[in-house]
């Protein structure tokens, strides 16, 4: 993150990047990775390699994920962190 300069938005459906915020927004959303719920950040698209916020690695799906999927138990660690967030 560079200081002064306007966030480029990275896909053409992402929302209007909220430029009048003087501080960047701490946005992230949840995802289903090796068997649990885990949060990561907004900025990851699909195709794209992260972690999580527990620190596992994870390529973000290009398929939406199954129903199956968001029934895995929810990771602890990614919920106080994301907790801590808001
Ligand atoms: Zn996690």
């Amino acid at each position: 993150m560079v200081w002064g300069q306007p966030l480029k938005p990275r896909s053409p459906w992402l929302t209007t990047p909220s430029l009048s915020h003087p501080l960047p927004v701490l946005d992230f959303r949840w995802q289903p990775a090796h068997g649990g719920r885990h949060v990561i950040s907004q900025d990851l698209l699909p195709g794209d390699e992260g972690h999580t916020f527990c620190g596992l690695d994870l390529q973000v799906p290009r398929q939406r994920n199954t129903k199956t999927e968001w029934l895995w138990p929810t990771c602890q660690q990614c919920y106080d962190t994301a907790k801590t967030r808001t």
